[in-house]
This record gives C-alpha cells, structure tokens and sequence, in this order.
C-alpha cells in the first residue's frame, strides 16, 4: 500500500511535466542494457565483433536493438528508435502534396537467421560482417544494394492498426494531450506495465512492448502511473488500453479513466502479471502470463477483439463492534410429523368431513412448508410438493364427504303394507338403483383420496428428510 501510494504522488508530480517526457522521447538516445549474444553480433560503432570481448563489454538498446561495445556506446548517433514527429529529424518524407509519410527507419545488420531481402527475395545479412538492413518499424530486411530501390513509406509492419506512427505526434496542446491529426486512425493501443509485477517479468514486457509499438504509447505503472499516459492520448477515441499487471493496477487505471472522464472512449484489455489476478481470472483470460515471446500476436488478436460492458462497483465498508451472527431461522418442530400423520389418518377413516383434522394438517403442512420454502434449494422444492399434495387431498375429500351426504339420503325408505305394492316396488327399485351407483363412484373416489394420502405422506417424509439436512441438531 505504502509503494503504491508514493508511486500515485510520485506519478501526480511528474504528470504536469509532459515537456519533459517529450523531450526525452524525442532525444534519440538509446536505452542501454547489457546484453549476451547467442550468435555473433556486430557492433554497430565500430563494426567489430561482440563476442571477442565477452558479455560484459557488450551493450543492446532496449528499444531498437542497436548493438555497441560498452567502450563505443558513447559514440553511437542519437538514432534511437522514433517516437515523435520531432525524433525524425532530418528523415520527415514528404509526398508530392505535402502530406507526411512514414519512412523505413532501418538498422544496418545483425539481422535474423534466414533473412530474405524484400526487394529480390534472396537471402541477406551475414553471420561474418555488419551487413544489409532491417527497418525496426515493418522489420523488413533488403540489402544494401537494394535499399535504394525499395518503396520508400513504411506499413508499420502486421499490428498497423495499434501502432501510433511517431509522424502522428507531431505536438501537444495546452491541455498536456497530444494534438491529434484528422481524420483520426483506427484506435491505437496505449500500454500500461507494472515492471514489478511477476518477480520483475515486467521489465520483459515493458521492454518488448516499446520494440513492438511506438515507445511513446508504452508506460511504466510503477513509475509515472496511469495519468500521464492517459492524459496525453485523452483525444484519440477509441483508446484501447492495456494493463500488464495484477487486479490493484487494473483498478489503478481504471479509476484514472473515470478521473479524466475517459470512459466512454476508453476500451480495457488485462495482460495478468504476477499474483492477484482475480478479475482476469473470472474473465477467462487465465490467471497468469509470463511468457514475452507472443506479444506480437496477442496485440494482433486485440485489434480483433470485441467488447463487453463490465460493471464497476464502490464497497462501502463500516466497523462496528463485533457481535453474535444473526440466529438461524427457527427450525421446525420436526417431531410435528407424528401428529400430522394422526391428522392425515383421522381424515381418512372419518365418514364425516374431521374439519379440525383437516384444519390442522392444512395449517401444520403450511408451517412445514414456510419453513422449507426458507431453507431454498430441494427443500423449497420439496414444500412445494407438500403444499400441492395437501390441497389436492382436502379438495378430493370435500367431495367425497359431499357424495357420501348425497348416498345416505338415497337409502331405501321402510315399506308399510298399506302403500300400493306397484308404486312402492317402482320406487324402491329406483331407489336401490341410484344407491348403488353412487356407492360404487363413492368406493372409486374413496381409492383415489387413498392415493392421495399416498402423496401427502410422501411428500412430507421427503420435505422432512430435507430438512433434517438443513437443520441436523434439531434431529439429534
Ligand atoms: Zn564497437
Ligand atoms: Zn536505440
Ligand atoms: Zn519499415
Ligand atoms: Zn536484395
């Protein structure tokens, strides 16, 4: 917290001071660090090999790759690689409208194995001398003899699109933001890498995200911090942004974003580094990465990349005094189930509709099942089983009682001999024939309310097996 509230003033302090960052992107002068050479390597001084002097005498720029003994670096032109309109110098190209262009920015030798010059398709450079050229932006090679004829603007090479040309940056205005050209290009990448981040595997990043884009679109977190990058490319929209870092700098840049009221042009991209790389995590984008050799194809898969909305939350925190969690809610009397079993067995064998039977298996069942809807999950579930069961039995019995009331009132009158034997024996048939029918639909109905019960029963073994899960101590 401490480091990364010094480097926050730290970055408040030197974010005024855009002239002096331009100044030192425009001076040309090369970022040494001492290198190894798998293979020989030349200098690009005094043309001699490196390797005749060990590791410790050889220098390479970290941005352009240019190669010195460390006894010749102080000798080396300022030809750093670009970064602004300014560091050009004397190589600004013109067209014939005056418009202008992006040229080759080409380093003699020490070119890959198996280089091929882009003008006659052979073979070029040579593992003996200082020979043929590279240009650092496209990272074609042509011979020297070629040079000449080769076309004079330069593409930028494969991640166009995320590159800003350094003729694009051509001064800053008022308001310490670039000035940008119109019509604007495609949406250029700003990168933003914690060098601390991963046991210092930043400092890989870094170094080869300003090889691959223009060193001016690529900031060190830890130093300068979001602002300043932000705050100069401020007119470029869409600006894509992407953090090489943990959660704490994403939310770092992000805060900085929503501060200049960048968000609506502002789309962010997380290369997780190092630990704490929740966010990443959860988005799918894997929880780290440490490997610096595909950056080139990661910034082309970000030009390719669609976007998503993601939602920024503020966590108020409040202490308070420590106290008891809040209790449980109230478990049921689960040795309830013996008399709601009673009830279930009343409302079966009485002829005549138990109402308090019935009233209290209804509001028993009802307590039950509140308490499991509570609980959520299979016991909710199994409530609502419980509850369906038990509505489904009162109704079937509400009908049955219903029928049964109707077939007592059909039963044979007593005869008496004095009544006429034709219309008594008419009646009596009628009668009898109604009774039995009736009887027969109470016995089928009976049987249904039997599977009914059936249901009630089960339902509620399983909503109080359920919740003995839920509530054990209850049970034991
Ligand atoms: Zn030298
Ligand atoms: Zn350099
Ligand atoms: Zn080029
Ligand atoms: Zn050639």
């Amino acid at each position: 917290m401490e480091s990364w509230a010094g480097a926050l003033r730290g970055a408040l302090h030197r974010g005024a001071d855009v002239a002096d960052l331009v100044a030192r992107l425009s001076s040309g002068d090369h970022h040494w660090y001492a290198a190894t050479h798998a293979r020989p390597t030349f200098c690009n001084v005094c043309r001699e090999p490196l390797g005749a002097l060990g590791t410790a005498h050889a220098l390479a720029c970290e941005l352009c790759k240019f190669k010195a003994h460390k006894r010749c670096a102080s000798r080396a032109p300022p030809s750093c690689k670009w970064s602004t309109l300014a560091s050009l110098g004397p190589h600004v190209v013109e067209d014939a409208e005056g418009n202008i262009i992006m040229p080759h920015q080409w380093l003699e030798g020490n070119l890959p194995v198996a280089a091929k010059c882009d003008v006659c398709d052979k073979t070029c450079g040579s593992v003996l001398r200082l020979q043929d050229f590279r240009c650092v932006w496209c990272r074609r090679c042509v011979h020297a003899a070629c040079k000449p004829t080769w076309r004079a603007s330069c593409s930028l090479g494969p991640a166009r699109a995320s590159v800003v040309p350094p003729t694009r940056l051509h001064s800053v205005g008022p308001d310490d933001a670039w000035v940008p050209d119109r019509p604007p290009n495609a949406s250029p990448l700003i990168v933003f890498v914690n060098s601390r981040s991963g046991d210092n595997q930043g400092v890989k990043f870094l170094r080869r995200f300003k090889q691959l884009l223009n060193p001016a679109q690529v900031f060190e977190l830890s130093g300068a911090g979001p602002r300043l990058g932000l705050r100069l490319f401020r007119h470029f929209a869409p600006l894509r942004v992407l953090v090489c870092s943990g959660d704490g700098s994403v939310g770092w840049v992000l805060q900085e974003v929503d501060k200049l009221d960048m968000h609506r042009q502002v789309q962010t991209a997380v290369l997780p580094l190092g630990t704490g790389n929740d966010l990443a995590r959860v988005l799918g984008w894997g929880a780290s990465c440490d490997d610096a050799a595909n950056l080139q194809v990661l910034i082309e898969r970000y030009e390719r990349a669609s976007t998503k909305m993601l939602d920024r939350w503020s966590i108020m925190t409040f202490e308070r005094a420590l106290t008891a969690p809040p209790p449980p809610p109230v478990p049921p009397d689960l040795l309830e189930e013996d008399s709601l079993l009673r009830n279930l067995q009343d409302i079966m064998q009485a002829g005549e509709v138990s109402s308090i039977a019935s009233t209290s298996l209804r509001a028993g069942c009802s307590r039950l099942a509140a308490v499991g809807e509570r609980a959520g999950g299979g016991a909710a579930r199994a409530a609502h089983r419980l509850r369906r069961a038990v509505s489904l039995l009162l109704h079937a019995r509400a009908h049955l009682a219903h029928d049964h009331a109707r077939c007592k009132s059909w039963e044979p009158v007593e005869t008496t001999s004095d009544s006429e034997p034709e219309a008594q024996l008419v009646a009596e048939k009628g009668s009898i024939e109604k009774t039995e029918k009736e009887q027969l639909n109470w016995a089928v109905r009976g049987c249904a309310l039997a599977g009914r019960a059936d249901s009630v029963r089960r339902a509620l073994r399983s909503l109080l097996r359920t919740l003995t899960q839920v509530y054990p101590q209850v049970c034991s």
